[in-house]
C-alpha cells in the first residue's frame, strides 16, 4: 500500500515501489509518474479524493515501466492529459522499445516482457521541453536530467523539486548492485548538480525513496557508484576480455549476484554506458580476434 506524505506548501509524494508526485492547487491537481500499474492508478485516484482535487494532467518524469505503466489506467479512470519529453514520450507510445533495446534490438523473450519492463502503451497528449510551462494555471518549470534514461526531466514547482531517478535511495543501490543508466557521463553530470546545490529547492521528491531536504549526501554515493562501476571496468580490461567476462568481472568486483535475465540485461547496459564513457574519453577500444568481440585499453 502506497501512502500519502506532505511535501511542501502545495505538493504530496505517493510513496510506493516506485513514488508518485502530486501538485495540488486550490482543487487542481498534477500528477508526477503514474506508478506500475492499474493498482497505483487507483491509489492516486484515492489520494486525489482524500485532497478534494480534480487532476487535468499527467507528466511522465521518464519512460521506465514502474514510472508509466499505470498512465494508460490513469488516462482513462480520471481523463487526464498525458505529457512526456520527446524521446521518452516514443517510448510511452510504444513501450516494447523498454524490452526492445534490453535485449540488443531484437524482439524481446518472455522474461523482459513482464510488467517491470514492458508497460502498458498510453498515448501521449504533448511533448515536454526544459522550460516553465503552464498546467490549468499550475505554473511549473521542467529541468534536465539526462543520463539514468535519455530524456528524463525533472519538474519544479515552488518550495519542491520532483527529480525521478536521478538518484536512488541506498537500498535500491544495494538491491541492483549497478544502478540502471543509459549515458553514464550525463548521470554523472546530473549527480554533481545535485551535489553543488544547483537547484536550491527545500523538498526534492524522488522516484523511489523518501522525500530529502539534501540530497547531496546521496547523490554523492549515487556518482561514486558509478564512478566505482566504470573503474573497475577499467581494471579488468588489463587483459582485453569480452562483454561476458566484463559482467562476471563487475559482479565479483561488487560482491553481486545476478537474480534474473532483467536484472543481468539491466546491468548490462550500465556496462555498455561505462564502456561508451571510456571509450569517449579515449581510454578503451573494442576490436574484433578470431570472431570474438573484446575490449582493451588504448
Ligand atoms: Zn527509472
Amino acid at each position: 500500500m502506497a501512502s500519502l506524505v506532505k511535501a511542501g506548501r502545495n505538493t504530496w509524494l505517493l510513496l510506493g515501489g516506485s513514488n508518485i508526485g502530486l501538485i495540488v492547487v486550490e482543487g487542481k491537481a498534477l500528477i508526477v509518474d503514474s506508478g506500475l500499474d492499474k493498482d497505483s492508478a487507483r491509489e492516486v485516484a484515492k489520494a486525489l479524493e482524500e485532497l478534494g482535487a480534480k487532476a487535468h494532467a499527467l507528466i511522465i518524469t521518464h519512460a521506465h515501466a514502474d514510472h508509466f505503466g499505470g498512465a494508460a489506467a490513469l488516462k482513462e479512470r480520471l481523463g487526464v492529459k498525458v505529457f512526456a519529453p520527446k524521446f521518452e514520450a516514443a517510448v510511452v507510445e510504444n513501450p516494447v522499445f523498454e524490452p526492445l533495446w534490453l535485449f540488443g534490438g531484437a524482439s524481446p523473450v518472455k522474461p523482459l516482457r513482464g510488467k517491470f519492463t514492458l508497460a502498458k502503451p498510453c498515448p501521449v497528449d504533448g511533448l515536454l521541453e526544459e522550460g516553465t510551462i503552464n498546467f490549468e494555471g499550475i505554473e511549473v518549470k521542467i529541468l534536465p536530467l539526462y543520463g539514468h534514461a535519455p530524456g528524463q526531466i525533472g519538474l519544479a514547482f515552488e518550495d519542491s523539486f520532483f527529480c525521478a531517478d536521478a538518484f536512488f535511495p541506498l537500498e535500491t543501490l544495494s538491491k541492483h548492485g549497478i544502478p540502471y543508466c543509459t549515458d553514464m557521463d550525463l548521470a554523472i553530470a546530473t549527480l554533481k548538480k545535485f551535489e553543488e546545490k544547483a537547484w536550491p529547492f527545500e523538498f526534492f521528491l524522488p522516484g523511489h525513496g523518501d522525500i530529502l531536504k539534501d540530497p547531496a549526501p546521496l547523490a554523492e554515493v549515487n556518482r561514486k557508484r558509478l564512478e566505482e562501476i566504470r573503474d573497475k571496468v577499467l581494471d579488468l580490461l588489463a587483459t582485453p576480455c569480452d562483454e561476458a567476462t566484463l559482467m562476471r568481472g563487475l559482479a565479483s568486483a561488487l560482491g553481486l549476484a545476478y537474480r534474473d535475465l532483467p536484472h543481468y540485461y539491466l546491468c548490462r547496459t550500465t556496462l555498455y554506458s561505462a564502456l561508451a564513457s571510456l571509450e569517449g574519453g579515449g581510454m578503451v577500444e573494442a576490436f574484433i580476434e578470431g570472431n570474438n568481440l573484446l575490449w582493451r585499453r588504448i
